[in-house]
């Protein structure tokens, strides 16, 4: 039977000395060596007398340490959870309690915070610093190089991963082995990555993009990263001549785009730049081209899913768009009041089915039946439709949909218009409590630099492109948008500050 996922992703590069992580202080990590530190890991989990299908909780900051522990809990069938760094010790209980974590692995730093917690909850207690130091590697250090992988199948549990929590309380997706060994060997063949490929990295590896997307597909292709512990703009301009490729969210894109040494030449030579996470706006993808000669490659997908859609890697990459299902997704839009599968072009509620889809939500039966069908497919919770040529595209979250006075508005289509209004860099349109409408629409914008909107000036415009019923009733001029460390914007968070508005 053999352990797929530790097999397909780390095994293979066993004994070879071909670069695999390229760090900030120049130096580089072979797979053989970033394959020792794993295995070293496996035998120090050995030996807190975990059983396979354990649940290791682990926050802590980005560095080769924290992936060769990824690495470990394959190889010794333990189920990865990594979290958020940004979660505070109050979040960190929810997340302990929840998973039933039988190890927590944190920083030094949040140690003291986390102590009681993990004892509340029976699981042990270790550290693992940024800079590789701490109680798991002082033990590791003292381990064997070599480490026999537990015997799993690939429907084993391999991870927990929770929602970014943008639209509630953080969900813990189940995710199989071949839930993650599938979406990576499609995502090397469908974006072409080989051993040739450095990949700029700047992601955080607690996210699906950083950890399942960006990390399995150079591991699965066997090529290397330049591993950075967080998006600085002066490192990514140093490094980008050594790399082949990058995989950001949007806002990677445009803080590139507005630095002006971000040039052609600069990025002339790299072979592909992804995009996901949030919606790419059409405007940055014109102006990355115009600026660099590429077309940024969108897709789309989420924790439940990993990867369904992806533009082309020949052919047209559509901008506002997240491309086609990928080729053992099936993807269908439907009615969200009756299930029903809409005709093509129609706005709905976005079904996924695919080795992709994940099994459930952890300790979550009635959200699990919620969203994921008998039949297989989950309901994204997204709206969106398929053009006429097979592109998919994403309108919004069924939760921001607006419902104003018996109709149904997408954000996304008054945000469009508004982006375009002069002195307007992005715009987000929630709907607020109403007394004669219900809902009403509400556009908040974030002015080009230098610049002062006049939301008079933009309501006038406004008014002759779209239907009355979707003017917005007030436009308010905010410095930045809420965003949370996926560039997500938090419009639950706006929703909470224009509450009373109207009321
Ligand atoms: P929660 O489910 O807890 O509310 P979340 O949905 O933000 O949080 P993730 O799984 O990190 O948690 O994000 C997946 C979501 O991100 C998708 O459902 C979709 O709304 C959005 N998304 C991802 N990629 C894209 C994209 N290319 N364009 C538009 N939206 C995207
Ligand atoms: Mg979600």
């Amino acid at each position: 039977m053999g352990n797929p996922l530790y097999d397909r992703l780390f095994g293979i590069h066993a004994g070879k000395d071909t670069p695999f992580l390229h760090l900030p202080n120049g130096q580089s990590l072979t797979h053989a060596a970033f394959l020792d530190m794993a295995s070293r890991i496996a035998n120090a989990l050995n030996g807190y007398e975990l059983e396979p299908g354990d649940r290791v909780a682990v926050q802590v900051e980005k560095s080769p340490e924290a992936l060769a522990l990824y690495a470990a809990c394959a190889q010794t069938g333990l189920i990865f959870l990594p979290l958020n760094t940004a979660y505070t010790t109050t979040e960190l209980r929810y997340f302990v309690e929840n998973s039933g974590a039988a190890l927590v692995v944190c920083d030094s730093a949040t140690e003291a915070g986390l102590t009681p917690i993990a004892q509340a909850n029976n699981a042990r207690l270790e550290t693992l610093n940024g800079d590789g130091s701490g109680s798991l590697m002082r033990r590791a250090l003292g381990m064997l190089p070599a480490f026999a992988p537990v015997q799993r199948g690939s429907g084993d549990l391999a991870a927990f991963l929770y929602t970014s929590g943008t639209t509630g309380r953080s969900k813990g997706a189940m995710l199989t082995q071949n839930n993650l060994l599938s979406d990576a060997e499609t995502l090397v063949q469908q974006w072409r990555f080989t051993q040739d490929d450095v990949l700029l990295h700047a992601l955080p590896i607690f996210h699906t993009h950083g950890l399942f997307v960006a990390t399995n597909v150079i591991l699965a292709s066997g090529g290397s990263m330049i591993f950075l512990p967080k998006f600085d703009l002066d490192d990514i301009l140093r490094l980008m001549p050594q790399a082949t490729s990058m995989m950001g969210v949007p806002t990677f894109y445009t803080r590139l785009l507005g630095d002006d040494r971000f040039t052609g030449d600069l990025a002339r030579h790299m072979r592909l730049f992804i995009s996901g996470s949030a919606p790419l706006p059409a405007e940055t993808h014109e102006r990355f081209e115009t600026r660099t000669g590429h077309r940024i490659l969108e897709r789309y997908g989420m924790t439940e899913t990993n990867m369904n859609t992806s533009n082309p890697y020949d052919g047209e990459r559509r901008a506002g768009t997240v491309g086609f299902p990928l080729p053992d997704v099936e993807l269908k839009v439907t009615d969200p009041d009756t299930g029903e599968t809409l005709p093509q072009g129609k706005i709905g509620i976005i079904e996924v089915r695919g080795p992709n889809v994940f099994d459930g939500y952890w300790q979550m039966p009635e959200k699990t039946a919620a969203e994921l069908r008998e039949d297989g497919f989950f309901i994204t919770g997204d709206l969106g439709r398929v053009d006429a040529d097979g592109y998919v595209h994403i309108v919004g979250r069924g939760k921001d949909l607006i419902i104003s006075g018996g109709y149904n508005i997408y954000p996304k289509e008054i945000e469009l218009v508004l982006d375009d209004q002069p002195g307007v860099l992005e715009s987000a349109v929630i709907g607020v409590p109403h007394p004669d409408y219900g809902e009403a629409v509400v556009g908040i914008l974030v002015a080009e630099p230098g610049q002062s909107p006049d939301p008079e000036v933009i309501l006038a415009n406004v008014q002759s492109q779209l239907a009355r019923f979707k003017h917005p009733r007030q436009l308010i001029v905010l410095d930045t948008l809420p965003r949370n460390t996926m560039g997500k914007v938090q419009k639950n968070v706006l929703r909470n500050s224009y509450k009373d508005l109207f009321t």
